[in-house]
């Protein structure tokens, strides 16, 4: 098949505009059309439109990127976790610990792996699971802990691997959030047993829709990950089932990845780099504006480094006192932000049964009021973020430029 078409999205929409979407990368794919036709063109051409040979190259680009020993590509970062907690050992009413301050899918996850999540704290300065607070929620029934690298940071490896190893649990990493971060060199998703990527398109790596990963250097995961995103099918006869051709050897379902996914994503893959340098360098500008603003607690930038940590800024994050205000200001502004997250995880109505109360978690719980996501990607320019500044200047000192 050979066919050549324009980009389909109109020109008109870029530029400059009165508002400051929340999210928006129509530039990217005008940027990177050329490659992305060239992948989409051969994935027809194909004529395997599901877990057919361009997500297996796309695999191999992202092991190549992230050092990963295998990735296996999947439709969505939520089932990257369900099936990295079954590959990786969980059994029915396992608790695995996991932060109360993610997004709901961290949790949600464990339950459909067939566990029971325990909440944990997060810590006193950052987002990241607390590991005193891993410790004091470990009981005879924990098998696993699963930090989340929200944001901008990795969850602190060190801390949680000290309790793993003391209580003979598994360390799984929601690392939905964290392309391109690693600690000492080693990405992130390979710090434990294996982690999640997503890429939902708002992502620092995002498809044309939903897709995920599962990243691992251990063999028996991959392999067992590989046969459950596909029924569970083997795809080979196995020595250990002779004369039975495609065995069916472990309960899976369909998380198999798209073609035309990957085919965009192997397309964007190129750029990631300069994608994150692009962001770094937006998140700065933000955080030089907004430090020394009354009613700003804390800017991303001033977390405390890890030591080994190279960050990569996936939410540009920021707590105010009046979190609410300052969203309905902006939004009359034509600005969009995001509240991440609005609800700590353990007072979710889907998990009253489990009995937590406010109170429980509270720093979980107090970060939850104050913090807003700005607008952070790929086609955002240094004049957005004046704009954006510009209006929570105005909002937090009456003032305007
Ligand atoms: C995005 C995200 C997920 C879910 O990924 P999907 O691809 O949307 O299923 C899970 N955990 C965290 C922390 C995320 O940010």
């Amino acid at each position: 098949m050979k066919t050549t078409f324009s980009s389909p999205i109109p020109r008109e929409r870029v530029g400059e505009r009165a508002g400051v979407p929340f999210f928006d990368q129509s530039e990217s794919f005008r940027r990177l059309w050329p490659e992305i036709e060239h992948n989409c063109v051969r994935v027809m051409d194909d004529g395997k439109f599901s877990h057919g040979a361009m997500v297996a190259e796309f695999e191999r680009a992202l092991e190549d990127f992230t050092g990963a020993r295998h990735v296996v590509g999947v439709n969505s970062g939520t089932d990257a976790l369900v099936l990295l907690l079954r590959a990786a050992g969980l059994r029915p009413g396992d608790e695995v610990i996991v932060p109360a301050y993610s997004f709901v899918a961290t949790a949600t996850a464990v339950v459909h792996a067939g566990g029971v999540p325990v909440f944990a704290d997060i810590e006193e300065h950052g987002y990241g699971i607390d590991p005193d607070s891993v410790e004091a929620v470990v009981t005879e029934r924990t098998r696993m802990v699963m930090p989340v690298h929200l944001f901008d940071r990795l969850a602190d490896m060190d801390g949680v691997g000290r309790v793993a190893r003391a209580h003979g649990l598994t360390v799984v990493e929601d690392s939905a959030e964290a392309i391109g971060m690693r600690a000492n060199g080693v990405h992130a998703g390979l710090l434990g047993a294996g982690g999640a990527l997503s890429f939902f398109p708002a992502k620092t790596l995002g498809a044309i829709g939903d897709a995920g990963a599962l990243l691992t250097d251990d063999d028996t995961i991959a392999e067992t990950a590989r046969m459950m995103r596909h029924h569970g099918r083997s795809g080979h006869t196995l020595a250990a089932f002779p004369g039975i051709s495609n065995p069916t050897v472990v309960t899976g379902g369909n998380s198999k990845m798209d073609d035309i996914q990957a085919a965009v994503l192997l397309a964007k893959l190129a750029r990631l780099d300069a994608d994150i340098e692009h962001r770094a360098v937006l998140s700065r500008r933000y955080d030089d504006r907004l430090r020394e603003l009354p009613g700003v607690r804390a800017v991303p930038g001033d977390a405390p480094a890890r030591p080994g940590e190279e960050r990569v800024v996936y939410v540009h994050l920021v707590e105010v006192d009046d979190r609410d205000g300052l969203v309905a200001h902006l939004r009359a502004a034509g600005i969009d932000t995001e509240v991440y997250y609005p609800r700590p995880l353990h007072l979710q109505p889907c998990f009253s049964d489990l009995g937590y109360r406010p109170g429980d978690l509270p720093r979980a719980e107090s970060v939850c009021g104050s913090a807003v996501a700005l607008p952070l990607y790929a086609d955002l320019t240094d004049d957005h973020v004046d704009r954006v500044c510009d209006e929570i200047e105005h909002f937090l000192t009456g003032r305007s430029r």
